[in-house]
Parts: C-alpha cells; structure tokens; sequence
C-alpha cells in the first residue's frame, strides 16, 4: 500500500529529481553570470565618475598654475552653480587642512566633516584618495574624490552623487532579474519536459514487465523514439524476454516429455512385476521379471543422467575435466566398439583418420559418448547393406570428425529439431530411443566451444560434422 501510494507521488519521481537537480545548477549559473555582470558595470560605471571627477581635479590645477588660487575659488563656484548644489560639492583645503574655499553645504548636512579632514590629510602623502559614501536618503552614493594640487600646498576634495550611475544599476537590475526569472522559469518546463520525454521509455518498460507479471510472457516493449539508450534498453529488455519465453517452453516440453518417458517404463514394471505376483511363479521367472526391471530402470536412470548432464553443458557449468584427449584415439575406439553391431545388420563401416594423434581439450568419457550416439544414429537409421563413413581431419585451427551414413536421411524442415531435447523426427518414431542423443552431442561440443552441423537428402542419408578447436597441449 505505502509502496504504491510512493509510486505515485511525483516529488518520489526520478523525473522530478532530476528537474530539481537541473533547476539547482541552472540558478547557480544564472546567479553566477548575473553577479559577474552586474559587478562589472557597475565598476565600469563607477570607473567613469572617477575618470570625470580626476578631470575635474586636473582642470583646476591647471588653473591654479596659470592664475593663482583666486581664479581656483571663482571656477569652483562656477562648477558648483553649473551642475546644481544638490549633485556636487567641492572644498578648497590648504596643506595645514584650513578650508579656503567651500561650496555650500547645507544640503550636505550629512557629511562628517572630521573623516574628509582624514582623506585630506591622507591625500598630502601624494596619493588620490577615492571614497564612497551613503547619500542622506540612502537611494544614492556619494563619490569623493581628494588629492593635493600645486605640490602640496593645497587640497581639493570633490564629492559627486551618482545619480546616473545608480538609475542605471537599478534599470540593469530591474531588466537582467526579470530576465533570469524568466530563463529559470522557461528551463524548469524544459527540464521538465526532457526529464518526462527520457523517462518515458523506462516507463514503456516497466508497463510492459507489468502486463508480463498479469498476462504472461507475450507482451513486448513497444519502439518509440527517446534516443538509442532508450532503445537499446528496449531491444535488451526484448531479447531477455524472447530468451525467457523460449527456456519457459523448453522447460514446459522436457517436463512434458519426461513425463511420458518415465509413466511408460514405470507402468510397463509395475505391470509385469503385479502380474508376476498375482500368478504363483516358480524362481526363475522371478529372476527374469527382476532382471528386466533392473535394466529397465538402468535405462531410466541413463535417461536422467543425460538430461542432468545437457543442463549442467549447457548452463555453462565445467563440472567435466578439460584434458587433453586424442580424438585420434576417441574415434578409432569408437569405431572398433560398433564394429560388431554394424556386421550383425551386414553394414559396412570405413575410417579414415591421422597417424598421428589429434589432441583437444576435453573430458575423453563425454567425447566417447559424442561419437558413440553419432554411430548408434547412422547405423541404427541405415538399412541392411548400407555403409557408414567415419574420418577425422584437421583444418588448421579445428579438429574435424565427420559421420555419413547411406539411412533413410533427415527431412529438410526436420533438420533444425533435431538437437532440441527429446526431438525425434517423424520417420524414425519406431526405432529405439529418448531423442536425447543428439542434444548431449550439441551440449558437449559447443561447451568445448565446438560445433555440430547436419547434412542431409531424405532417402540419401545424413553427414553429421563436428569441428572442435585444437588445443596446443
Ligand atoms: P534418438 O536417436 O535417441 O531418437 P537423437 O537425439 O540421437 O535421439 O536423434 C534425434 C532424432 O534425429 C532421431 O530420432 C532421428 O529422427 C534423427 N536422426 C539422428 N541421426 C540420424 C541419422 N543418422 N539418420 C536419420 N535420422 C537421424
């Protein structure tokens, strides 16, 4: 309940986190870029004032050196009555810091007198003393400007307000921060939008692994059109499901044909074992019942074992040794094991193989087996007077073992069944057999990274071929 109830909350949503995550970077860029901007206009700005008011200063001292500090006091005053008393003040200091000549302060009333004293008398040391301060009503700044002139005999001290600096800062403000409310407000939808648009091919995976655990195994990520990762988790996802659905029904058929290979047997003992009990029998018929039931159930666990051993083969599991085996060795032994077998049906068997010993990798009881089901096959499904070929041969990088028989041949839409379990073609329903042989020959071989391939023209015989890396041992 409280899960599904989390699932549902969109702060819980990975879309929503990640938009947050977006939001959180993109306004400290935004802040960044703001501040870096809005501080170098406003010392630019401020730049300016100072380069006008040096001007001012550099004007005055002009004057001063032409025509005395008269001429000084009278430009001060025209200055002042030029730009207004409110804009800008100017004092007139001689070196022992007595005043001059001063414009009229009453609308500067705000000014501490004793702290410009300060800058004056710090300005005689040579240096231009720059200071801002608060204007009275705090909307505006005040800059103050104080460096001696004529050598050091005096110092002047202009103040200006920074009327248009200001206005101009404020209108930046005003314009730039609506503009990155506007660009974080615009990149939430966005991030937003994109976050939802990535997220919703993993939500067409998780719907579809939804109606897998309802309805089963027959519904598939639909394409869309997110990206290639997305893609790509769809095309994965797909194939995983294709695999499952595939090992669900192997496993369903090796059920079902395990099943019905074991009731028969187990029937047909219980059968004759009642029989025999109801009946009274004398000691040698109940020695022939027990024998048929022993080999019968040798046979069944046979059976068992060769499924247990595909399973482990074909899950990957190297439960069996990996030595060096001569396959020279293997097929020879093989041959001469079937020899008696193939001259009670009158069929002929030729091998051909290398003096020489062909050596891979592998467990030599499993490959005996290989070759053992192959030779069983072809004699078993060729008639009286047919004939087997065996050879072994080398390729340069493989070994190849190929069996060919003249038997009744393997039907072409039958060929790629026959190395599935329990498999057994139409044709040879009759003949003895689990159709379990072919399967472990495909199991043993490809875990020895090996491959097993049939040829075949019904009526004209099979040609089943082996190839097994060599293995430098
Ligand atoms: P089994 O021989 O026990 O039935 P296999 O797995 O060895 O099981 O073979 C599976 C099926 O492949 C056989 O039932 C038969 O139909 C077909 N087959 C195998 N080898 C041959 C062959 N040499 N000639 C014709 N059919 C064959």
């Amino acid at each position: 309940m409280s899960s599904k109830k989390k699932k549902n909350n969109i702060f819980h949503s990975f879309a929503f986190r990640l938009t947050l995550r977006y939001a959180g970077i993109f306004s400290i860029f935004l802040i960044l870029i703001f501040t870096v901007s809005y501080n170098s206009l406003v010392s630019g700005l401020q730049h300016n004032v100072d380069n006008g008011l040096l001007a001012e200063i550099k004007e005055i001292e002009q004057d001063f050196n032409k025509e005395g500090i008269d001429q000084v006091v009278l430009d001060i005053h025209e200055e002042i009555e030029g730009i207004g008393n409110g804009m800008i003040f100017c004092r007139l200091l001689t070196s022992d810091l007595k005043v001059e000549a001063v414009s009229d302060l009453s609308r500067w009333g705000y000014l501490d007198i004793p702290v410009l004293d300060l800058w004056a008398k710090k300005s005689l040391s040579g240096q231009t003393v720059f200071r801002t301060i608060p204007a009275s009503d705090k909307r505006f700044k005040v800059r103050i400007i104080t460096r001696s002139i004529a050598g050091g005999k005096y110092v002047v001290q202009i103040g200006q307000i920074m009327e248009d600096t200001e206005e101009i800062a404020r209108h930046y403000r005003k314009v730039f921060g609506g503009a990155v409310f506007l660009l974080f407000v615009c990149g939430i939808v966005l991030a937003w939008m994109v976050a939802n648009k990535a997220m919703s091919g993993v939500q067409r995976v998780t719907h579809t692994a939804r109606n897998i655990g309802r309805e089963g195994f027959h519904h598939r990520v639909q394409p869309g059109k997110e990206g290639e990762e997305i893609e790509e988790l769809a095309e994965t996802f797909n194939t995983m499901l294709d695999r499952v659905e595939l090992l669900m029904q192997e496993l369903k058929d090796v059920t079902n044909n395990l099943a019905h290979d074991l009731r028969t047997p187990i029937t047909r003992m219980r059968g004759m074992a009642e029989t025999t009990l109801n009946n009274k029998q004398d000691i040698s018929n109940y020695q022939e019942v027990v024998g048929v039931i022993v080999e019968e159930c040798d046979r069944l666990v046979r059976m068992i074992n060769t499924i247990l051993e595909i399973a482990q083969a074909d899950a990957g599991l190297k439960t069996f040794s990996q030595k060096p085996v001569d396959l020279t060795t293997v097929v020879q032994k093989g041959v001469e094991t079937f020899l008696p077998v193939a001259q009670d049906k009158k069929i002929q068997i030729d091998l051909q193989c290398p003096s020489d010993s062909v050596m891979v990798l592998g467990d030599v009881s499993r490959l005996q087996r290989v070759i053992s089901n192959l030779l069983d096959n072809a004699i078993k499904f060729t008639d009286p007077k047919g004939k087997v070929s065996v050879e072994l041969n080398t390729d340069g990088t493989d070994a190849v073992i190929s069996v060919k028989d003249t038997g009744i041949g393997i039907a072409s839409d039958q060929q790629q069944h026959i190395f599935e379990k329990f498999y057994r073609a139409e044709s040879s329903r009759t003949a003895p057999g689990h159709g379990l042989g072919l399967s472990f020959v495909k199991a043993i071989i490809s875990s020895m990274d090996g491959s097993v391939t049939v040829d075949s023209v019904p009526g004209h015989g099979a040609t089943f071929v082996i190839r097994i890396p060599l293995k430098s041992c």
